[in-house]
């Protein structure tokens, strides 16, 4: 099977499944029972997790490189790319983006992100950009099969983690030639420096705080971006990690995202103590949330399967060890914590396809709920598999490294809860 969004596979014809969504009123009903199309798809994307990710994932997480030749191979049956991820996102019910995600995640973690990473940079872009922008980008962030490229969406910096208020980088607009020149550090960027595309947050009113954000397009090759240290990383491994310099990097104005206009208009807005609409950076996270919590959900999944089959060959004392119940139970917790998760995820995923508002931070409480599930399953499957556990010569090993990222990255486990905390009462919890 071959993913292929119109006959033609335009990009214009991408653009526009990305665009159009129902609004609200016309929401399909939310339902836990999957078309025929969906299940489809999920059940191709497994094939390819399980005869071509998990073979790999022990050796790419090791050489701790991006695993470029299954990314061309992704790109290859349409599993990366522009067209796929435009078909997956134009599913109505929301549900196809977070069901691909889960099984590829099920495959292996760290080569997941390398395929799903550029889908953070290809967020903003499509939460930010006019059309034209998406059309012109977005196809540039992934490259073409014969020659796949990633992107980098770049918020973080030594001092704005938690806090992207804190963001130190510049941009500044040259009027005479109608260019921004881009100056700061970011840090822990996925594909940082190797990316074809980097999607910067940068300052533009720096006494606005995170109002004063902006996002911007760094096309390929643009002098002064440049790739600083690569992250040594206790999971994710096969997933690239790394500062990025800006160093008096020019963009044309037409990389600022969603426009000149729009970001003057915001920031009198902001000037004059208005709501501006979210911030740059926070509003792809937002969107991004309960795909990642996807991700922890497959990883999750991945590390209870194995732990069950474990269970059921294992003997010591002369029976298989799952006949205790200390472990039986142990193992039905663990399904039931995945399927709880899975089941926020799914409510966010449709949510915010449809354009529910999420009142009570629901995208933050699918990514939080499944983070946590994950960590706690990967650990107890270790727990289950004893000494094996414990080595490299078992997965539930390195899925348990990759699993712990989820608590940290795309907002913290703290800062989930702040955001759930504040939307549920109203107060401004610190
Ligand atoms: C593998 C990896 C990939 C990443 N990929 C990207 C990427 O592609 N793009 C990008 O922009 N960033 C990326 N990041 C950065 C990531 O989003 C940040 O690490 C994360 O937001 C946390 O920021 P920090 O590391 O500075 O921790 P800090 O903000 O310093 O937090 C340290 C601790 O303090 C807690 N804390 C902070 N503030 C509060 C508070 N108000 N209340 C309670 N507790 C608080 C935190 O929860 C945490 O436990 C990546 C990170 C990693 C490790």
């Amino acid at each position: 099977m071959t993913v292929t969004a119109t006959e033609n596979n335009g990009a214009g014809d991408a653009v526009e499944q990305l665009v159009e969504g129902p609004p609200a009123e016309d929401a399909p009903p939310f339902s836990l029972e999957l078309s025929q199309d969906q299940k489809d798809i999920r059940d191709w994307v497994h094939g390819f997790a399980e005869n071509v990710v998990r073979p790999a994932a022990a050796e790419w997480d090791e050489r701790e490189e991006t695993p470029w030749p299954i990314i061309q191979e992704a790109a290859k049956i349409g599993l990366y790319g522009f067209e796929g991820i435009a078909q997956f996102f134009a599913d109505p019910s929301g549900l196809q983006l977070p069901i691909v995600n889960e099984e590829l995640f099920w495959g292996d973690a760290g080569i997941g992100m390398s395929i799903m990473g550029t889908t953070l940079a290809v967020a903003a872009i499509f939460g930010q950009g006019t059309p034209e922008q998406m059309g012109e980008w977005i196809p540039q962030c992934f490259g073409t099969p014969d020659d796949p490229k990633v992107a980098a969406f770049c918020s973080s910096e030594p001092n704005a983690g938690s806090d992207v208020s804190a963001i130190r980088t510049t941009a500044k607009y040259d009027e005479a030639k109608d260019e921004w020149v881009i100056n700061g550090q970011k840090a822990w960027a996925t594909n940082g420096g190797i990316a074809n595309v980097h999607v910067v947050i940068a300052s533009v009113d720096r006494e606005l705080g995170a109002r004063g954000h902006a996002a911007f397009i760094i096309p390929p090759g643009t002098k002064g971006c440049e790739q600083g240290a690569k992250v040594k990383k206790h999971g994710l491994r096969a997933s690239h990690t790394a500062d990025v310099h800006l160093d008096d990097c020019r963009v044309p104005g037409s990389c600022l995202l969603g426009g000149k206009e729009k970001l003057d208009e915001r920031l009198a807005r902001a000037r004059e103590g208005k709501r501006t609409g979210g911030q740059a950076a926070m509003q792809t996270f937002e969107a991004s949330r309960p795909v990642v919590g996807a991700q922890a959900v497959g990883i999750a999944r991945a590390a209870y399967e194995y732990a069950l089959e474990y269970a059921k060959e294992r003997v010591q004392f002369g029976r298989p060890i799952i006949e205790n119940q200390a472990i039986a139970f142990t193992l039905a917790n663990m399904k039931m914590e995945i399927d709880a998760a899975r089941l926020l995820v799914w409510r966010a995923s449709w949510m915010g396809r449809n354009g529910v508002p999420f009142e009570n931070a629901e995208g933050s409480m699918s990514k939080l709920k499944a983070g946590e599930v994950a960590v706690w399953v990967t650990e107890r499957a270790m727990q289950i598999l004893g000494g094996n556990g414990y080595t490299r010569e078992f997965p539930v090993e390195r899925m348990h490294r990759d699993a712990k990222i989820y608590d940290i990255f795309e907002g913290t486990a703290e800062i989930q809860r702040l955001v759930i905390s504040r939307a549920i009462s109203g107060m401004h919890i610190r």
